[in-house]
Formats: C-alpha cells, sequence, structure tokens
C-alpha cells in the first residue's frame, strides 16, 4: 500500500491537483478579456457590489481547505507541510463528489491568533472554509472567532462530519431499535474534537444533555474533575454531577456507545452490560474500539454496529457530508452552515437510506445486500443520489433559517444537480 501510495503521488505531474482555465484563451481579444484591459469592467462591479463577486468571479465554487497540520489523521502534529497531501487530497473528494474546486492552503501557524487572522484576510477568495486536521481543544475557539468574523461558510470537518453522518446513523438506528431519543442513555469513549462536536449535535437532534456520559483517558467527566480544572472549556459542559468512574462504569445500561477515542479500549463484557438492543457506534480510526464481529457476537439480542472502517457495514465516512454541505451552502451562496442546515444534512441522509438502493450501488460494493436495516443505517459513498437528497436539503434549510443570500427554486435546482 504504501509503494502504491508513493508512486500514485509522485507520478507526474507530482500532487493530485492542477489548476485549469474554464473560459477561451485564442486569441489576442480573448486574453484581453481575461486579463488587462476587459478585466477592469467585473472589478468594478465588484467594487460597486461586493456580492457580485460571486457572478464574475470562482468563489461561487471555490473553497479553502485550510489547515496548520496539528492533528492529521492518526499522524499526529506533523506540521503544514507534511499535511499537504491531505488537504490536496480533502480537495480531491470535493472535486469527485460534489464539483466544487478546493485550494488547499497549509498554514505555518501554531498560534491560533495568527491563524485566525490569515484565514479571516482569505475571505475575498472563497465561498467557504473547511477547516482540516487542526487540533483540539484550539480547533474548537479558532472556528467559533472565524464563523463571527466571516460571511461566509466556516466548517471544521473533523468536527461536524463526523457528527453530521453519525447523527445520520443514529436516527436510523433509533428507530429499528424502536428507542426513543430523548430518552437515550449515551456513553461517549473520547472527549476530544469528535467527541465534544457529536454530543453537541446529538443534543440538536434530540438527545438529551443529561443523558450523556463522556469519558477521556481519566474517566468520567465529572463536575468534581471541572471544579478541579482537568477539563477544557469545551468538553466541560459535558460533566456530571456524579462520582468518579470509568468507561467500564459508564457504559452499564447505556442505550447508546459512541467511540471517538482509541482502538481497542472496549471488551464484549462492557456491551454486554449495556441495555437491550444497543447501538455501538466504535470510530477509532484504523482500529475501531470494538470491532464489528466483537460487538455482535457479544449478544444474543441485535446490536446495531457501525465504524470508521469501509470493510464492514455502516461505515461512518464524512464523504457522505462535506461535499454536499457546502454544494448546498455554495448554490444559495450561504453566510455560514448553521446547525438547522447540520440537522437537514444528517436526516436526508437518515431517510436515504430508507429508500430501495440502486443496482449501480450495490455492485459497486461487490453485491453485498443494501436494504435498510442493523447492517444499513447510513447510505453508500459512491450513491450518486446523496448529492441529489443532501444538497438541496441543505440549501432549503439554508434559506428557512436566513442563512442564504439568494432565494432557491427547489425544483429546479434538484434538476440542474442530476444534469
Ligand atoms: P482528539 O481530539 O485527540 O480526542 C481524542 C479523545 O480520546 C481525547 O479526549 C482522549 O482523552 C480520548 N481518549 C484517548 N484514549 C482514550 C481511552 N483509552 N479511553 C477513553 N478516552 C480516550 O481526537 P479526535 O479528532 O476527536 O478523534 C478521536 C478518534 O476518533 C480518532 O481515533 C479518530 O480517528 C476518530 N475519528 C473517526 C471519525 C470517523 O470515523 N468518521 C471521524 C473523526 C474522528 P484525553 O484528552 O484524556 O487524552
Ligand atoms: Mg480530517
Amino acid at each position: 500500500m504504501d509503494e502504491d501510495a508513493l508512486e500514485y503521488h509522485r507520478r507526474e505531474p507530482p500532487g493530485k491537483i492542477e489548476i485549469e482555465t474554464t473560459k477561451p484563451t485564442n486569441t489576442q481579444r480573448d486574453l484581453s478579456l481575461a486579463y488587462s484591459p476587459g478585466v477592469a469592467a467585473p472589478c468594478r462591479e465588484i467594487d460597486a457590489d461586493a456580492d457580485a463577486a460571486y457572478q464574475y468571479t470562482t468563489k461561487s465554487n471555490l473553497v479553502g481547505v485550510v489547515s496548520n497540520g496539528s492533528a492529521v489523521l492518526g499522524l499526529g502534529d506533523i506540521g503544514a507541510q507534511a499535511s499537504k497531501p491531505v488537504m490536496e487530497g480533502k480537495g480531491v473528494l470535493f472535486k469527485r463528489f460534489a464539483d466544487i474546486d478546493v485550494f488547499d492552503i497549509e498554514l505555518d501557524h501554531d498560534d491560533p491568533d495568527a491563524f485566525v487572522e490569515s484565514v479571516a484576510a482569505m475571505e475575498p477568495t472563497f465561498g467557504g472554509i473547511n477547516l482540516e486536521d487542526i487540533k483540539a481543544p484550539e480547533c474548537f475557539a479558532i472556528e467559533e472567532r472565524l464563523r463571527e468574523r466571516l460571511s461566509i461558510p466556516v466548517f471544521h470537518d473533523d468536527q461536524h462530519g463526523t457528527a453530521i453522518i453519525s447523527g445520520a446513523a443514529l436516527l436510523n438506528a433509533v428507530e429499528i431499535s424502536g428507542k426513543d431519543l430523548a430518552d437515550l442513555e449515551v456513553t461517549f469513549a473520547g472527549a476530544g474534537a469528535a467527541a465534544v462536536a457529536t454530543a453537541r449535535f446529538y443534543v440538536s437532534l434530540g438527545v438529551n444533555r443529561e443523558n450523556i456520559t463522556m469519558c477521556d483517558i481519566d474517566g468520567i467527566l465529572t463536575t468534581a474533575r471541572a471544579e478541579a480544572g482537568d477539563l477544557d472549556p469545551y468538553n466541560r459542559m459535558f460533566a456530571q454531577d456524579r462520582p468518579e468512574g470509568d468507561l467500564t462504569d459508564a457504559m452499564v445500561g447505556a442505550d447508546v456507545f459512541v467511540g471517538l477515542s482509541a482502538g481497542g479500549i472496549v471488551d464484549q463484557e462492557m456491551v454486554r452490560s449495556m441495555a437491550d438492543d444497543p447501538i455501538v457506534f466504535a470510530m477509532a480510526n484504523p482500529e475501531p474500539e470494538i470491532g464489528y464481529e466483537a460487538a455482535k457476537a457479544a449478544r444474543d439480542d441485535t446490536v446495531i454496529m457501525a465504524t470508521g472502517r469501509s470493510d464492514y457495514p455502516n461505515q461512518v465516512n464524512n464523504v457522505l457530508g462535506f461535499p454536499f454541505i457546502f454544494r448546498g451552502a455554495l448554490d444559495v451562496r450561504a453566510t455560514e452552515i448553521n446547525e438547522e442546515m447540520k440537522v437537514a444534512a444528517a436526516t436526508a441522509l437518515a431517510d436515504l437510506a430508507k429508500q430501495d438502493v440502486p443496482d449501480a450501488v450495490v455492485k459497486a460494493y461487490g453485491d453485498e445486500p443494501l436494504q435498510f436495516g442493523p447492517d444499513y443505517i447510513i447510505p453508500k459513498p459512491l450513491d450518486a443520489r446523496v448529492l441529489f437528497e443532501v444538497a438541496p436539503a441543505v440549501a432549503r434549510a439554508a434559506v428557512e433559517s436566513g442563512a442564504a443570500r439568494v432565494d432557491l427554486d427547489l425544483e429546479a435546482y434538484v434538476e440542474r444537480l442530476e444534469a
């Protein structure tokens, strides 16, 4: 695999992305339209009305994938330069799944203030900013501050991608197990970027904050630990007024386990201690908190299981989210990606999983049966319908929540996407 990947990246031209021009450049006249003197005309239009940039420049379809390389995949803080293959790769996915163009921007900033200033200064270039692979807890404040300052969407995918995709899975898992979101007891392993964002999003979907128990490597997040200054300002909002305990204690009686921590930390005994028909989302990469077979075999009732892995059912894969969420947001010139838009994305994904799957999609996944049930609660990334369902749902939510700069003829929009 490593040698293949190196050759893939090294092959001429090095890297994975190039720029293409979209207008004719054959004649002297073409060139004087593309650049001086003709280019002055769109400049004047934009000078008079900044929104005209969406009409006359690539802003309307251009996303900045921005990182400082401080929390890259499983590689840790490898820095800006070494993170570039990942950011180019993210660009490849934006293009492949939603035809969105990306500039990957690797910023050599450890200091959050400097990072925020640099990204804020780039607002004119982009229709949206996808923050990527920035470590917790800095990532929370960085995103918050940029969301406040910029009037284009700013979305930290490592937080919200997982939240939205696993949120879609949760909606369907709850339906299959006949449980009620408001009554669910949910235990988290992990209290970092992905876990905190996911817990917050589950609350948006209807889970009770009081029913969420969160654990980090030192055990359950309690108010005593918060008071002792042991928690950060973001995960402390999930601290519970209860006795100290570890993950094993926290899993007893839980309806849902959400793992966003580290591989192999959950055993079958812990799964057996959960409530009837438990939901187990073991999403640590590359090795889940507990493997698919082990979790399923732990009990006689139905365990609804999801992981981050592509070789098992129910892969929580961020590529089901960001391309289509940005597509919908860009197409209504959204000023942000707000909670309503995220909930709309999760709901659209959950609904799509209940529809019959086209044969072509089944074939693309090696003829495994894909039918709504415990082993199929989220759509597959190569299912083209994800674009046609999620992008319009997000666009509509943007319009309804007041985040859109332009109105939308939804039917015409879906037709345009399908074309
Ligand atoms: P992060 O910000 O570094 O957070 C990791 C968290 O896990 C920390 O709170 C850490 O606690 C906790 N932790 C580590 N070992 C633990 C243990 N033995 N028991 C309990 N908690 C433990 O990382 P992240 O970005 O949130 O990602 C976390 C994991 O989720 C990674 O494995 C990542 O690959 C995975 N992930 C998967 C998906 C997906 O499947 N789509 C998406 C995003 C992330 P301390 O702070 O006390 O060390
Ligand atoms: Mg990432």
